[in-house]
């Protein structure tokens, strides 16, 4: 991991973001690279061995801010077979998210250079970080927020949401840590207020 963009007097006008190196397995992309370079037979065994352990995927996870206009809402048309409204989603990536994204790959370019990396692929567009939050915001004022610090929600007394939901941004890091350390102050409070009820 390169941890070296986590932090900086440029968060004021771009995200943070964590590189992550990873030398995971690698076949699928070395075989589809070695067949369009035409090997076959033993040569294309031989070249899938090559790519396979000389592949490295950069990948990053990028910084998203709060912003009002990405939001879900309850489906006026769509239900489940409970009749429990299916979510409608609006998410716009923040621009300050798509500088932190322009900048990651400024840097994955240059690392490139510096590992002499050849047979670069890059994926289009944006992928998801796989850390959804933000559906069940926290904060202390009912009007723009869902749950307060305790991950209470502010319009019913007796309902709690421990949840990646509650987290106002996305930051860098993998999220399900502070998701349990939230469970377990949710317990405690719980338990504070069952012993004397
Ligand atoms: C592909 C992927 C990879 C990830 N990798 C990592 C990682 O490496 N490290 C990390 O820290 N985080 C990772 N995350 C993020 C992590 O999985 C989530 O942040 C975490 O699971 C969120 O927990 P949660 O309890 O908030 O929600 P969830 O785990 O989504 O739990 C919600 C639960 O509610 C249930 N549910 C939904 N609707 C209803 C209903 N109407 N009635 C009853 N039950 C319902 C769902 O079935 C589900 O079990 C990853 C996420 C994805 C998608």
């Amino acid at each position: 991991m390169i941890d070296n963009f986590r932090d900086g007097d440029w968060r004021n006008e771009r995200g943070a973001y964590l590189v992550h190196m990873v030398d995971d397995n690698q076949v699928d992309l070395a075989t589809q690279l070695a067949i369009s370079k035409g090997y076959v037979g033993r040569d294309l065994e031989e070249q899938i061995r090559y790519l396979a352990s000389h592949t490295v995927r950069l990948f990053s996870h990028n910084e998203a801010l709060p912003d009002p206009d990405n939001r879900l809402t309850l489906s006026k048309t769509n239900k489940d077979i409970l009749g429990i409204p299916h979510p409608d989603v609006y998410y716009k990536l923040p621009e300050y998210t798509v500088k932190s994204c322009d900048h990651t790959r400024k840097v994955f370019k240059e690392l490139i250079g510096l590992m002499h990396g050849t047979d670069e692929q890059w994926t289009p567009g944006y992928f998801p970080q796989d850390h959804p939050s933000g559906s069940t915001i926290m904060g202390t004022d009912p009007k723009d927020s869902v749950v307060d610090g305790h991950c209470r929600t502010h319009d019913h007394e007796n309902l709690f949401i421990a949840s990646s939901s509650v987290f106002s941004t996305v930051g860098t890091g993998n999220i399900t840590l502070t998701v349990a350390a939230l469970a377990l102050r949710v317990a405690d409070t719980l338990k504070k207020e069952l012993l004397h009820a």
